[in-house]
């Protein structure tokens, strides 16, 4: 098998965050499923990526450093909702990053309370020592007080629990801090990363022009790249998100947003079953991360 078609995943959550595998046993499982490089994206942490940086990895399976930023859309567009902004091969030490990546998660930890009460006033009495023994003393998200209405009933599975109790408009949804997307989109750029939208095919837009009126308006900011490739993308968008890669000039990215048993419907590296994200593209960030060295 030629090295270009071997595949890559650039898009892996861990215990870091709301993945149920630890950044080791990602990285074993890379190695088992033939995954040639990876990066892990925690929501709003660079712990897995300097754990695996400090333990070392399987000889075969390369790192990038990574993260997934919940960022709120620039205020030109009027629309609502979370951006995600993807960063690779940041520092992971840079201090600046470091400080709006711990103030995401001191307003994680203090969100969790919120949630917690409103399903008490809906007559489900959960309680903080609930929720911590199954993020297991890690930061809680919500995925982890869906396990804990799954487990105990009040929903069939984590779908579920997000449809009737913590999704957007649900009786215990509280909203997220979010970083402003150039300031998100700055701090990785100065720890020396690369930038990127992520699953662009979530993005509300207007209409398609949206998108290019979205990405100028990033790329103005520092964007370098959209997730390409992407297990929700149908084949339309992701021929959609290559051509507009193409045109505007960004770099391609792609990878399964695997979260272990958090989401069990995507496997690493290949998704819900298609997704073949090439290792040249893996290559191309490199090169952009290092343009001497290329
Ligand atoms: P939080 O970061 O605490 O707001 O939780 C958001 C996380 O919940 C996302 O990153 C997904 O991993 C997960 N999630 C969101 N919607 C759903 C859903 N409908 N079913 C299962 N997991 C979801
Ligand atoms: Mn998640
Ligand atoms: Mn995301
Ligand atoms: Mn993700």
């Amino acid at each position: 098998m030629g090295c270009n078609t071997q595949r890559i995943d650039l898009h892996i959550h861990s215990t870091a965050s709301d993945g149920s595998l630890t950044p080791q046993e990602i990285a074993e499982l890379a190695l088992r499923e033939g995954i040639r490089a990876i990066a892990l994206t925690d929501h709003d942490s660079m712990e897995g990526t300097k754990q695996l940086l400090e333990t070392g990895l399987p000889e075969g399976v390369e790192l990038l450093s990574g993260v997934e930023v919940s960022a709120a859309p620039p205020p030109a567009g009027t629309r609502k909702g979370s951006l995600h902004i993807l960063g690779y091969g940041m520092d992971v030490a840079d201090a600046a990053l470091h400080r709006i990546l711990e103030s995401q998660q001191a307003a994680r930890t203090s969100r969790i309370p919120k949630i917690l009460a409103r399903l008490n006033e809906e007559g489900i009495a959960v309680a903080a020592s609930d929720v911590e023994s199954i993020a297991r003393n890690r930061v809680i998200s919500r995925p982890h007080i869906a396990q804990w209405l799954v487990a105990r009933g009040f929903a069939e599975d984590l779908d579920q629990a997000f449809d009737r109790y913590l999704g957007k408009g649900c009786p215990a949804y509280v909203g997220k801090s979010r970083v402003p997307a150039d300031e998100a989109i700055a701090r990785i750029r100065e720890a020396g990363g690369i930038a990127v939208l992520a699953h662009p095919g979530l993005v509300p837009v207007p209409d398609s022009g949206g998108y290019d009126r979205l990405l100028i308006e990033l790329m103005s900011m520092g964007l370098q790249g959209i997730e390409v490739y992407y297990p929700e993308h149908s084949e339309k968008e992701q021929a959609f998100f290559e051509r507009m890669a193409e045109r505007l000039g960004l770099l391609m990215t792609g990878g399964s947003d695997f979260h272990g048993d958090l989401n069990s419907k995507v496997r690493l590296g290949v998704g819900t079953g298609n997704l073949h994200v090439p290792y040249r593209l893996y290559k191309n960030m490199v090169d952009k991360l290092n343009p001497t060295a290329a």
